[in-house]
């Protein structure tokens, strides 16, 4: 597919969805991919990057940002606490704050760097025991735990079930935001960015669409 039409696809959604152009953030997903298919991304100007592991992440995004501009790193995956240091270093964002430990790392690395990236609490909307995220019916008590952190939180993220239809969850993820007064919403992939959009996705995480499949060389 490539960058261009995925673009061109985000700008269509939001009309269709009577939004401001621009008001949706791409962020290109290019965990795994080969390093010259990011290169040729970079080369066409996209700047908004997601890693969904800080070591791969460290791994190829210095050599990168030494040669093009404005690069902007989002963490996607799961946060381990032990690599939260590392990734407060490298990322400018970080969508998966999913629990109170990692929460209170961030905010004591956050005191002594003296800057914190900005942070989206990821919403596990499927109660899937093997998902990352905090439950629903947790969301609001972690939401004001976080602020009184004062950390800096964006916006929520989830990561719908796969054979389930996404938009129910990117609307309960909006109605969480929303009774919260969060404006960001992180979600939306491949698959179903456009149903994200239209359900008020701030931030979508496009992966395979731009780059090809991961893994086929
Ligand atoms: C890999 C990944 C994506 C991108 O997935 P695609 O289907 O390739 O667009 C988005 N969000 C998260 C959290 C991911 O891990």
């Amino acid at each position: 597919m490539g960058l261009t039409e995925i673009k061109a696809r985000i700008a269509e959604a939001e009309r269709e969805a009577g939004r401001e152009p621009g008001s949706v953030t791409l962020i290109a997903v290019s965990k795994v991919q080969p390093l010259e298919r990011v290169e040729a991304v970079l080369e066409q100007g996209q700047r908004i990057f997601g890693e969904n592991r800080v070591q791969e992440a460290a791994g190829k995004w210095p050599a990168f940002k030494a040669r093009f501009d404005g690069v902007e790193l989002h963490l996607i995956g799961p946060l381990q606490t032990n690599k939260a240091r590392q990734a407060m270093e490298l990322f400018d964002a970080i969508h998966s704050v999913d629990r109170p430990k990692l929460a209170h790392v961030l905010a004591r690395l956050a005191q002594e760097l003296g800057h914190c990236p900005e942070l989206f609490i990821q919403v596990n909307t499927g109660e899937e025991p093997q998902k990352a995220g905090i439950l629903p019916a947790e969301a609001d008590a972690f939401i004001a735990e976080c602020r009184a952190l004062d950390l800096p939180i964006r916006g929520l993220m989830c990561i719908p079930p796969v054979e389930e239809e996404p938009s129910l969850h990117f609307a309960l993820l909006a109605k969480i935001a929303a009774r919260n007064g969060l404006a960001g919403l992180s979600m939306g992939m491949s698959g179903d960015f456009e149903r994200a959009i239209a359900l008020g996705a701030t931030h979508v995480r496009v992966g395979s669409a731009i780059f090809g499949e991961r893994g086929s060389g």
